[in-house]
């Protein structure tokens, strides 16, 4: 297979080389496969297509097919028009220069003049095929003096002209030219589907290949053949032969997930020098750092996903038994929501930020203590459970939930058994403070009680010394200062300060 380039390049038009030449080669798009052959097999042959879709999924493709199958000399109808591939007229439209079938660049092509001229040349009969095919890529780029201009044509075009309009963004073609259009659309092509095709390719070429190296490149290519067909020919340049995800990641500078693995379990262990020593070593190896903070968003998208339940390797990027059990044990389902979200907030900062390092590092850090962070959602219903305490403690202002609350006021032991009786609003793993900043969750006085106990150990304290020098009664940010009456509105206070995220603990 060596040509005029040698060796070493002969794989650098694998996307003109496979380009699909059969509706059955068409990837990825059985649907509307089936529906334009039955159409051909019925002789229903619209005056004209629209074909819309995302980049790279096959729309001029599938245009040149319909167009060989409408002007094959040698196809029968019973076999769905299939294109003989062979006779005159089929190499030509494949070589691009049958007379018949004429592809107009929309975007470069968009003015009415330029549709005046289709216009004028649509009264000349094909030349040796049974139809003359217009073939508009990119359509919605037309002017709409050029759409208007169009439109007639359409309407009543003589019987041998058929249009096939191709684009990415069908919001743009009016409603008047998609009326009058019979509509395809196309979808991206599956992880597996593009798999599957670099695989047959490598088979075809004798070329081996790792897998996982076809499916990161599958991966990479989101959706798009022609994308694949791109990266596959720059993977091949480098790669000798022999494809590996080893030598792919050395050479685009991509983040393997064995380093991604290790990151993740630092910031488990919430060891912040080893997930900063990795940060580190990560860049040094070439990564780009918009491309780590977009394989580390992955990273945790993927974590969440598997823990709820997602096991399919297209969705997670990668199989999921190779993903940390750390990281995935070590945090819940809230945790690891928070986790993407710090990433994806990263990425968007990086774009007006003074450095893109310092957002990439600060959001590693935020991840470093990512077990110790609380949702809002946590946080109220702790607040709630606490407002119970308080709400009994001060008569008539009890809410609904405080029933446990109030009766464990009422009790003489009412420290001990509020906590009891109360659901427990935390994740449980406590652990020492560090430094001034503690997540609620871990807040706690002296013996590591509820929150909503401590309130009330809180209140009781308060009520019995009340306006006296209080020395042995700890303080909460302040909030839970002063006459027991203002305690509900001071704790509304204390909510606000708090945001939702990390509080401070004063027990001076
Ligand atoms: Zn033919």
């Amino acid at each position: 297979m060596a040509d005029r380039f040698g060796e070493s390049s002969r794989f650098e038009v694998t996307a003109s080389r496979y380009r699909p030449k059969t509706f059955d080669e068409l990837a990825g798009q059985e649907f509307v496969v089936s529906t334009i052959k039955n159409s051909l097999k019925n002789g229903h042959i619209a005056n004209a297509y629209l074909f819309s879709g995302p980049r790279g999924c096959g729309k001029t493709s599938a245009a040149r097919i319909l167009a060989r199958s409408l002007n094959c000399t040698t196809n029968k109808p019973e076999s769905g028009l299939e294109a003989c591939g062979v006779c005159d007229n089929c190499r030509a439209v494949s070589a691009g220069s049958s007379m018949d079938v004429l592809e107009i660049d929309g975007a470069s092509n968009n003015s009415v003049n330029d549709v005046r001229q289709i216009k004028d040349e649509v009264l000349f009969a094909p030349q040796a095929g049974r139809y003359k095919v217009y073939i508009i890529d990119e359509v919605h780029m037309l002017s709409s003096s050029a759409f208007n201009a169009l439109l007639k044509t359409i309407e009543e075009p003589p019987p041998y002209i058929v249009f096939i309009f191709a684009t990415t963004e069908l919001h743009k073609v009016p409603a008047t030219i998609k009326s009058r259009c019979q509509q395809f659309n196309f979808r991206l092509i599956t992880v597996e589907v593009i798999q599957g095709i670099l695989k047959k390719i490598c088979a075809d070429n004798k070329i081996q290949a790792e897998d996982d190296a076809l499916f990161w490149i599958a991966r990479e290519s989101t959706g798009s053949m022609r994308d694949a067909f791109t990266l596959f020919d720059q993977v091949v340049s480098f790669s000798g032969g022999k494809i590996e995800s080893k030598v792919i990641r050395e050479k685009l500078g991509i983040i393997g997930l064995d380093k991604l693995n290790a990151l993740a379990e630092a910031c488990a262990e919430n060891d912040a020098a080893a997930s900063f020593a990795l940060v580190d070593e990560i860049l040094d190896s070439g990564v780009a750092i918009e491309q780590f903070i977009i394989d580390l968003a992955g990273y945790y998208r993927s974590l969440l996903l598997i823990k709820n339940g997602i096991t399919r390797e297209s969705i997670l990027g990668y199989r999921p038994e190779i993903f940390s059990a750390k990281a995935l044990n070590t945090y819940d389902f809230i945790r690891l929501e928070q986790a993407v979200d710090i990433m994806l907030n990263c990425y968007r900062g990086i774009r007006y930020s003074v450095s893109e390092r310092f957002e990439l590092e600060t959001a590693v850090s935020k991840l470093i203590w990512l077990t110790k962070w609380v949702s809002p959602a946590e946080l109220k219903a702790a607040i709630d459970d606490a407002r119970g305490v308080i709400g009994g403690f001060k008569a008539g202002a009890a809410n609904a939930s405080s029933g446990a609350a109030m009766s464990a006021v009422a009790g003489a032991n009412a420290g001990a058994s509020a906590g009891a009786n109360q659901r427990a609003p935390f994740s449980p793993n406590a652990s020492t403070p560090q430094g001034g900043a503690v997540p609620a969750a871990k807040m706690s006085f002296s013996d590591g009680s509820t929150l909503a106990a401590d309130f009330q150990r809180v209140i009781s304290a308060r009520g019995s010394v009340k306006d006296q020098e209080e020395e042995d009664v700890p303080l909460w940010n302040g909030a839970v200062h002063g006459k027991k009456e203002e305690i509900p509105e001071q704790v509304e206070k204390f909510v606000s300060k708090i945001h939702g995220t990390i509080v401070s603990q004063s027990t001076e």
